[in-house]
């Protein structure tokens, strides 16, 4: 576990890693060998002690020591559902040295045969009140860093013996070949674009060959359309994209993504025609979540073929996944065939996204961590823990 006095170097990137040995003493012709040689420990090979790193003298790891960490977040819970589904609920410190309330952040693995999705959070909360979103009733209570993204990435892999390094362990569900996490979507609480710069900076050292080294097409953004940071987006990170759409006319996508009042669909709509060119990458992913009776008729099909005409897109179809409290119900199967299938027909390919985790509340829209912002009164009397379990179904 992280100490709150220590500054971690998950997270820090060449220019800044530089910058952190240059304060410990290390010389200039020294620092360009000794970044290589972190990065390479601290991401390719997740290690998370410096005495691990065997080829920096015994002197740079004790003053390492002294004054950095590469500590994980305090695992409070883990939960594993019966599909092989796994929700940690991760506790981090401030990992860059400042005091402050530790916060809650849950991370979602979701194992198929070709492939592991580790599902990110980047924020504590959110600041959007998107109507169906669980998260979206948690008061925003902080951005997360970029140590703090990156670390929930290695603190997964930790768990999931996922390092090059690890010991096999027989429990684990995982894909049939490669790494178990070969896969990163920005899906988890928070809206990743209102956190851009951490978001870019973790990001980047993911995908970073000599870092983590995820291919770009294993990336995903997921917005609700934050539409002035999708061209920088696409120009500085250059990831895959999925924008939350789950509404064809702004009347109901106001109502649904409140965002939509300030960044209205059409606006959202010429974002996203020009990030597959700049970007560089085939289409960009449309997610529409199945609202029974509110968005879901044959209608509302055909107007988002119109509205995504001339976009190279995919259509993920979420089935509504419900929470404590929610007011919509889950469109019908047969509904929601129908819909999947006026979209294909259409020349779209449109999956229908299967539920994973359901039972250990992991699936889409139903994260949410008990963190809040302590309250004045619960400063000065002392009780503003700010953290506690996560809300179960
Ligand atoms: N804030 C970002 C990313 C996190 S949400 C965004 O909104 O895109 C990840 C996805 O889950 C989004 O498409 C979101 O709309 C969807 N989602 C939220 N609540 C849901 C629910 N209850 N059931 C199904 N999907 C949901
Ligand atoms: Fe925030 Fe995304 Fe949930 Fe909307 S759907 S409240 S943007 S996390």
């Amino acid at each position: 576990m992280s100490q709150p006095n220590l500054i971690s170097l998950v997270g820090q990137n060449r220019e800044q890693l530089a910058v952190s040995l240059a304060s410990i003493g290390v010389s200039e012709s020294q620092v360009r060998m000794r970044v290589n040689q972190l990065y390479h420990w601290i991401y390719e090979r997740g290690v998370s002690e410096f005495d691990a790193m065997l080829n920096l003298s015994k002197s740079l790891r004790a003053d390492l020591n002294a004054k950095f960490t590469l500590g994980r977040p305090e695992i409070v819970e883990e939960q594993v559902s019966v599909d092989g589904t796994r929700k940690w609920l991760f506790r981090f410190t401030r990992s860059d040295g400042t005091a402050g309330q530790p916060v809650d952040v849950e991370t979602v693995y979701i194992p198929e045969p070709e492939r592991g999705t580790l599902c990110v959070s980047s924020q504590v909360g959110c600041s959007l009140t998107c109507t169906f979103c669980h998260t979206g009733t948690q008061k925003m209570v902080r951005n997360l860093t970029s140590s703090e993204i990156l670390s929930q990435v290695l603190a997964a892999r930790d768990r999931l013996a996922d390092h090059p390094d690890s010991a096999i362990d027989p429990e684990i569900i995982a894909p049939h070949s490669g790494r178990k996490v070969s896969n990163i979507v920005m899906m988890g609480m928070g809206e990743p674009l209102l956190n851009f710069d951490n978001v870019k900076n973790a990001l980047l050292i993911a995908l970073d060959d000599t870092a983590m080294g995820f291919s770009r097409r294993r990336v995903t953004l997921s917005t609700s359309g934050v539409v002035p940071a999708i061209g920088k987006t696409a120009r500085e990170i250059r990831c895959m994209l999925a924008i939350s759409l789950h509404a064809v006319d702004d009347e109901l996508r106001n109502e649904l993504v409140p965002i939509n009042r300030k960044y209205p669909l059409k606006k959202l709509l010429e974002a996203c025609r020009e990030y597959p060119e700049i970007a560089n990458c085939r289409r960009i992913t449309f997610e529409y979540v199945m609202l029974k009776d509110v968005n879901d008729s044959l209608e509302e099909a055909e107007e988002l073929v119109r509205l995504l005409q001339g976009i190279p897109a995919k259509v993920n179809l979420i089935p509504f996944n419900p929470w404590p409290g929610s007011q919509y119900e889950c469109s019908s199967k047969k509904q929601i065939n129908r819909f999947a299938n006026y979209l294909i027909d259409r020349g779209f390919e449109s999956p229908v996204r299967t539920p994973r985790g359901r039972d250990i509340f992991a699936a889409c829209g139903q994260l949410k961590s008990a963190s809040e912002k302590p309250s004045k009164a619960s400063l000065r009397d002392g009780s503003g823990e700010g953290h506690g379990v996560v809300e179960l179904g």
